[in-house]
C-alpha cells in the first residue's frame, strides 16, 4: 500500500479511520465499492445510510487519489459548458443537471456540518479574466446563467472591484461567485469515509481490485480476498486503468495536474494577495487556480502533464507564475509540491452509467469533481435503491472513446490541448 504523496494535505491530516485492514478471505455484501476517493466514500456513506451492507475496497489509502490531492475548490457546474449537456439531454435536462450541481455544493456543506468534518470549508470564489476575450466570455456566461438557468449567483467585478478581492494586476475583471468555496480535500474525503464507517460500511485499504466477474452476484477479487456482491460501484476514476472493466476503457484520459504550497503568508502578504480568502481560477483553457489554506499558505495549481511524469523544472515554473500574479510573493519559500491524476472525458462532461444491470460507475468529472463526486455517491445510492431518474439523466450524456487507442490517444490529446494553449496566449 502506497503512502500518501508528500503534500501539504498529508502534513495537515486531521481525520483518521479505524479498522481498515486489507481484505482477506471470502465475503458477501449487498454492494462492493471499488475506490475510496470522494465518489466511493460518498457512495458507501449514502448506501450504508439506506441500510445496505457495503464493502469499500481501496487499493492504497482513503483519499490517496485525486480527492486527497486536489485544489479543494467547490464549485457548482461541470467541467464542460452547459451547452454540451443541453445538446445531449435538452434544455430542461440541462436545467435539472445544473440544479443538481448546485445541490452537490450544498451536499458538501451538509456533510461537513452533519459529520463535523474538520476541513476548513470557506465560501467565495473569483473567476478572473486575463484578457478582453475572457471578459466577453464571462459576460455571455453570466447572461446565459441568469436568463436560461435563473442563476443570479455570478456577480460582475470590474477591474477595480476584482483588484479589491484579488490583489493582482494580472487580471482585468471577472466574476465573484459566493455560492462556491474551498476546503481541505484530504480531511474532507477522510471525514466522509469515517461517516460511512459509522453508518456501517466496512472499508479495506491496501486492497487493489484485480478482477471483476459480472453476474448475480458479481465477484470482485483482490490479491487475498473476494467479495460477492449484488451490486458493484466502480469509483476508481483516473486511477482505475483499463483492464478491470473493458466497457470503460478509453472513455477517460488521466491527465496529471500539479500544485505548490508556500510557507504561511504574513498578514501583510495576505492583505496584498487574497484579503477575502476566495478561491480563484483564471479563464484559460489550461487554467491556474489558487487559494489560501487555513494556515494562510498559498496553494497554487496549474501545470499539467500528459504522460504522468512531472514536467521539467516544475517548481521554477510554478514559482515564476506565482511571482507574475503576485509580485509581493516573489522569493517566498515553497514548502511542498505534488501532483495527481484528473480523469477527463473527451467532451469534459461527467461519465455516469451501468455495465450490465448491476455494475455502476461514476467518473470523468474533468477537473471539477470535488463537489460532484459527493453528489455522484448520493445518485449511485438512489439508483441502486431503485430511484434511478437522476442518475439516468447524467447517464444519458454519451461519451466517445479518445481517438487513437491506448498508444496514440495521449499524443492526440497533447495536440488538441496545445491548440487551446496557443489560444490562451492570444
Ligand atoms: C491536482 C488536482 C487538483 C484538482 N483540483 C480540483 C478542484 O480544485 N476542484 C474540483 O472540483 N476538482 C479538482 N480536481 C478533481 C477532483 O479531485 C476529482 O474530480 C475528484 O477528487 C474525483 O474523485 P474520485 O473519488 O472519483 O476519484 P479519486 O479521488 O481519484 O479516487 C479513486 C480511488 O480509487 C482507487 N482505485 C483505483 N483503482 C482501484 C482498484 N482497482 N482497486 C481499488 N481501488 C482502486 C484509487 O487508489 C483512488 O484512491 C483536482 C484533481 C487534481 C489531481
Amino acid at each position: 500500500m502506497a503512502a500518501y504523496v508528500d503534500s501539504y494535505y498529508r502534513d495537515t491530516q486531521r481525520v483518521s479511520l479505524s479498522n481498515t485492514e486489507p481484505l482477506h478471505g471470502t465475503h458477501r455484501a449487498d454492494v462492493c465499492v471499488v475506490g475510496g476517493g470522494v465518489t466511493g466514500s460518498a457512495a458507501a456513506l449514502h448506501l450504508a445510510e439506506r441500510g445496505y451492507r457495503v464493502k469499500l475496497l481501496e487499493a492504497q489509502r482513503i483519499g490517496w487519489g485525486a480527492s486527497g490531492r486536489s485544489g479543494g475548490q467547490i464549485m457548482p457546474g461541470f467541467g464542460t459548458d452547459l451547452k454540451v449537456i443541453a445538446n445531449a439531454v435538452g434544455t430542461a435536462g440541462a436545467q435539472q443537471a445544473w440544479e443538481m450541481s448546485r445541490e452537490a455544493v450544498r451536499l458538501t456543506a451538509e456533510l461537513v456540518e452533519r459529520h463535523d468534518i474538520p476541513c476548513d470549508l470557506k465560501w467565495g470564489a473569483v473567476h478572473a479574466a486575463l484578457k478582453p476575450r475572457h471578459l466577453r466570455e464571462f459576460q455571455a456566461w453570466q447572461r446565459e446563467m441568469a436568463e436560461v438557468y435563473g442563476y443570479h449567483g455570478l456577480h460582475w467585478l470590474d477591474r477595480e472591484a476584482l483588484h479589491e478581492r484579488v490583489r493582482s494586476n494580472a487580471y482585468i475583471g471577472g466574476l465573484h461567485e459566493p455560492e462556491a468555496g474551498h476546503l481541505h480535500p484530504l480531511n474532507y474525503t477522510l471525514g466522509v469515509a469515517a461517516a460511512a464507517q459509522r453508518a456501517g460500511a466496512e472499508i479495506h485499504e491496501g486492497s487493489a481490485v484485480t478482477g471483476l466477474e459480472r453476474g448475480s452476484p458479481a465477484r470482485v477479487t483482490t490479491a487475498e480476498g473476494r467479495v460477492d456482491a449484488d451490486f458493484v460501484v466502480l469509483a476508481g476514476n483516473a486511477y482505475l486503468g483499463g483492464d478491470l472493466e473493458p466497457a470503460l476503457r478509453g472513455r477517460i484520459m488521466p491527465v496529471s495536474n500539479y500544485i505548490i504550497a508556500t510557507e504561511p503568508l504574513t498578514e501583510h502578504q495576505v492583505a496584498n494577495t487574497l484579503p477575502y480568502d476566495d478561491a480563484v481560477s483564471d479563464a484559460n483553457f489550461v487554467l491556474d487556480y489558487y487559494r489560501l489554506s487555513a494556515d494562510r499558505r498559498l496553494l497554487y495549481g496549474g501545470q499539467v502533464s500528459y504522460n504522468g511524469r512531472e514536467p521539467r523544472r516544475l517548481r521554477e515554473r510554478m514559482e515564476a507564475k506565482l511571482a507574475r500574479v503576485f509580485p509581493v510573493l516573489e522569493g517566498i519559500h515553497v514548502t511542498h509540491r505534488w501532483g495527481g491524476r484528473v480523469g477527463i472525458t473527451l467532451n469534459r462532461a461527467p461519465h455516469f452509467g451501468r455495465v450490465g444491470s448491476n455494475v455502476y460507475f461514476a467518473q470523468g468529472y474533468s477537473g471539477q469533481g470535488m463537489a460532484l463526486a459527493g453528489l455522484a455517491g448520493r445518485l449511485l445510492a438512489e439508483a441502486i435503491g431503485g430511484q434511478a431518474e437522476r442518475f439516468d439523466l447524467l447517464s444519458r450524456l454519451r461519451h466517445q472513446r479518445f481517438p487513437g487507442g491506448e498508444r496514440l490517444r495521449t499524443p492526440l490529446l497533447v495536440l488538441a490541448t496545445n491548440f487551446y494553449r496557443m489560444r490562451d496566449l492570444i
